[in-house]
């Protein structure tokens, strides 16, 4: 709460303002005014992303925790710890390496971060035994840099612009369609947002499907075929080209179809 000082009284201010010139308040009062949108600009301005699409850039290793066998979380700093990635929802980055000949390699990956994560970016990556960049992943060591490169994509996601999305995701491609914590989502928005695991090998207690992602469970679980709606859909090769089969044979459009 704004208090005067003792000797200054609501009378003796007023008296004091109308001593001042009208052209001086005037002044003030645009000087304020300027101050404001100042203020306004400087806490309402976006923070700049951290990537070029034309160059890369290096990024510091932060922290490398192994989640599985062949699977690990690299976080990784971003210039300062105010910054963001800037990465839109939908789109990814590249990533350059050696692989174990020594050759340059160049690979796409998704963080599992969002601009809302300041500071650093997630990648989650799965390691091959012969993959050429899974060997560069699973030599890095916490300090080492990663070049990186981005955004890529063709997938430019503008809020609305489909009524419903299906998302087939399989093997390391989860990731791109992993960027918020999909069972917490799914308890937060029930009407919203569905998720129905497969494993081609499922434990013995298991209550999701088995075996390939096939035409049924296609039906079952995405939004029917229209105009308005899109099927996203991003895993190995192989899988690719079967969800292709699929959606084409359950009447997709190409235009409904989208492929990472
Ligand atoms: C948009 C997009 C986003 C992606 N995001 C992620 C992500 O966030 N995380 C992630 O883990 N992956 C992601 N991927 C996949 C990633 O780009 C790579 O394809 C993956 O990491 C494998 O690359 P690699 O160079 O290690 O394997 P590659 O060298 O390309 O090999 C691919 C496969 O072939 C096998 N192989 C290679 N050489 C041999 C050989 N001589 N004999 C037999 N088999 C062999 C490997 O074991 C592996 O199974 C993404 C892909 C796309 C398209």
């Amino acid at each position: 709460m704004f208090k005067l000082p003792p000797n200054v009284t609501f009378e003796s201010l007023k008296m004091e303002l109308m001593q001042i010139p009208q052209t001086d308040l005037l002044r003030m009062a645009v000087a304020l005014v300027l101050v404001a949108i100042a203020a306004y600009f400087h806490y309402n301005k976006k923070p700049k992303g951290s990537l070029n699409p034309e160059k890369f850039i290096d990024f510091k290793l932060v922290k490398k925790t192994q989640l599985s066998h062949n699977t690990a979380k690299f976080k990784f700093a971003l210039p300062k710890p105010t910054s963001v990635l800037g990465l839109p929802v939908g789109q990814h980055i590249i990533c350059r390496g050696i692989d174990s000949q020594g050759e340059e390699v160049i690979r796409p990956y998704t963080p599992v971060t969002l601009d809302s994560h300041v500071g650093y970016f997630e990648l989650v990556v799965k390691m091959y035994p012969k993959g050429r960049m899974s060997h560069h992943f699973r030599e890095m060591r916490e300090g080492d840099y990663l070049p990186v490169q981005g955004p890529k994509g063709r997938l430019i996601y503008k809020p609305g612009q489909a009524r419903a999305f299906g998302m087939l995701a399989g093997g390391s491609g989860i990731t791109p369609m992993f960027q918020e914590e999909l069972d917490a989502f799914a308890k937060k928005f029930p009407n919203q947002f569905k998720v129905y695991y497969v494993l081609n090998q499922p434990p013995f207690a298991w209550n999701g499907g088995s075996g390939f992602i096939s035409k049924e469970i296609i039906q079952s679980h995405c939004p029917a075929p229209a105009s308005d709606i899109q099927i996203l859909r991003c895993g190995p090769p192989a899988m690719n080209k079967a969800m292709k089969a699929h959606l084409d044979a359950l009447g997709y459009q190409s235009e409904m179809q989208f492929e990472f």
